[in-house]
């Protein structure tokens, strides 16, 4: 019988995280019966403090050093760095913004310059550079008033945001970022819509229920509640209702969502560089946008834990959904399993050495990765090395064959196995795609379809808990559009392309062959900002493919690479609306 895949959760949490991987047959990690690195998915809610040395089976919840868009005055820093190298054009999205006490003169001459043409709208907002939830945020209009007592940031209070009757709100987008390595991005179609519970009003600033959008605010709210206009009881919305409130406004809807979706490339972009590559780590962001009564979306934050506790329907369709697809988007296959053929040899190999054994030590979490960053661990030859970090290459041996020299090789980043080695054993390759996708070979030799198979399949269980009385009053962004989840691969030019969409997640970069291209292998900024800006403008003026069905062949041939617009119902493939959004990466 197959083995099963394991999850570790730090202090036992978040609850849903456990509840859709236990539907989906994982077994819980449990510290008294297994090995400290015996698990298939770590998950916490901060970053790791160690990266290094992961199994190949093994998956992180986060990647390294992302506090670059995380922290508060971080995100400042690097977006002003973006927009002082690359324009403001397209790095307009960041309401300006003074970290103190560092930049106080910097804020004092914004201030004061500000100071005639001072109005009611002229507001500063105040927020502790590593808080969250809304703790330690406060409004003001006179600089009296600004009294903090450890580093935080003041910022442009935008003051004219999109109201829905009244009431103030800003957009959760999930985004899940693959890679950083080439960089790939995910964004999930659900998005949380969340609202003050107060309606918005100038004149009194201190009053959080009408200015803070956070759910921890307004939950405690005395409104929270009472059914508030358009906006009903509570205080969050699916995407599908917002979708129904944007349609009555007249707007081009595809150009916020596209706007949306290059603030996220746009922030990601400004640490990719600075990331180091962990194929192995896949990170759910949480973006916050407010948007304004333009329809201009301003970034807020960028979570690098977005909340994933349930605390009203509309979070149980959400965040329940979005777990699963993130699950998929990790790809496990039938060779993540190897982990516990590895850890079965290895107990038996400790039951017949003939020399005594010491007692596996456990290792501590902190020491959760080797030190070790030159060579894989487990080619420390000593009994104790071998003893401790489980499984030792001799296992790995037993279990992969003669090819666990590649597996080495592999976790180095050497070179992948011919096709010669593939038809006799499994590789390194298959048990954790390190490009994040998939070839067909390598599906029929991992056996995907068994695993599909012996795995609970959750797709039409979600869709009990996705469906919420709202999305049958409402166009569902999911209706009609086919939930493909993980589509086949695809190669082009020998590069393998991570799939179009997987459950609601869709890939938003890359976008074309270009921007392909342009992340391969070092990172050419320039290039994809001009491929987003094309893109951009397309959108914007809302050119279509005239000669569309004339043009039905042609497309059908770029289907092998083809993205689709992220945000629509039923998101149509760029090569179909924007024919000069869409070239090829060799020309
Ligand atoms: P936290 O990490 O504490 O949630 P945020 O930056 O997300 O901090 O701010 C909390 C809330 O304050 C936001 O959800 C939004 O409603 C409001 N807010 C924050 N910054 C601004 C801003 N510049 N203009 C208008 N509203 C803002």
């Amino acid at each position: 019988m197959a083995a099963s895949l394991v999850f570790r959760l730090q202090d036992r949490g978040p609850q849903l995280v456990r509840e859709v991987l236990l539907e989906r047959g994982w077994k819980e990690y449990d510290g008294r019966k297994r090995e400290e690195e015996d698990w298939n998915l770590y998950w916490r809610a901060s970053a790791f403090p160690e990266y290094h040395s992961l199994l190949p089976w093994q998956r992180l919840n986060h990647h390294p050093k992302t506090a670059g868009i995380c922290r508060k005055d971080l995100l400042v820093r690097n977006l002003r760095r973006m927009r002082a190298t690359f324009g403001s054009a397209l790095y307009d999205f960041s309401p300006t913004t003074f970290i103190l006490p560092n930049e106080y003169t910097r804020f004092l001459a914004e201030y004061n310059r500000l100071l005639p043409a001072r109005d009611r709208t002229a507001c500063w907002i105040c927020k502790p550079v590593d808080l969250s939830r809304g703790r330690g945020i406060f409004l003001f209009r006179d600089l009296k008033d600004l009294v903090y007592d450890c580093p935080v940031i003041v910022q442009r209070y935008v003051s004219s945001p999109l109201l829905i009757s009244g009431y103030k709100f800003d957009l959760r987008i999930y985004v899940c970022v693959k890679s950083f390595h080439p960089l790939t991005v995910y964004i999930h179609q659900e998005v949380l819509v969340r609202f003050a519970t107060e309606k918005y009003n100038l004149s009194s600033l201190s009053n959080v229920y009408a200015h803070l959008t956070n759910t921890s605010i307004n939950k405690g709210g005395p409104f929270y509640k009472t059914p508030k206009g358009q906006v009903g009881p509570g205080c969050k919305w699916t995407i599908s209702k917002f979708r129904h409130f944007l349609q009555g406004q007249g707007i081009n809807e595809l150009f916020l969502w596209q706007r949306i979706s290059n603030m996220v490339t746009l922030t990601l972009l400004a640490i990719a560089p600075s990331v180091p590559s962990c194929p192995n780590c896949v990170q759910l962001f949480g973006f916050d946008v407010l948007v304004d009564s333009e329809f201009k979306p301003w970034l807020l934050e960028v979570n690098h834990s977005p909340s994933l506790t349930l605390e009203c329907q509309t979070d149980v369709v959400v965040k329940k959904g979005l777990i699963s697809d993130l699950v998929d988007l990790m790809n496990y296959t039938s060779a993540d399993r190897l982990r516990d053929r590895a850890y079965q040899t290895q107990r038996n190999v400790n039951v017949n050495l003939s020399v005594p054994v010491p007692l596996l030590p456990k290792t501590k979490e902190h020491n959760l990765q080797r030190k070790n960053k030159k060579s894989w661990p487990y080619q420390r030859d000593s009994l104790a090395a071998y003893q401790r970090h489980l499984p030792p290459v001799g296992a790995l041996n037993w279990i992969l064959g003669s090819y666990s020299k590649t597996n080495m090789a592999a976790a180095k980043g050497g070179p992948a196995l011919s096709s010669h080695q593939m038809k006799y054993g499994p590789r390194v390759t298959e048990v954790t795609n390190r490009d994040n996708t998939e070839t067909v070979a390598e599906t029929e030799l991992s056996g995907e379809n068994e695993v599909a198979a012996s795995v609970p399949d959750t797709r039409s269980r979600r869709s009990t808990f996705r469906r919420s009385t709202d999305s049958s009053r409402f166009p569902n962004i999911h209706r009609g559009s086919q939930r493909v989840h993980v589509q086949g691969p695809v190669v082009l030019t020998g590069q393998h392309i991570p799939p179009t969409r997987v459950g609601g997640f869709i890939r938003t970069f890359p976008f074309n062959p270009a921007t392909l291209k342009a992340s391969r292998d070092t990172l050419d900024v320039l290039v994809i900002l001009q491929e987003l800006q094309k893109l951009t403008g397309q959108v914007a003026s809302g050119r279509r493919d005239e000669t569309k069905e004339a043009r039905e062949d042609e497309a059908d041939e770029d289907d092998r690479f083809d993205s689709l617009l992220w945000g629509p119902e039923d998101p149509l493939p760029l090569s179909r609306r924007f024919k000069n959004a869409y070239r090829h990466a060799d020309t």
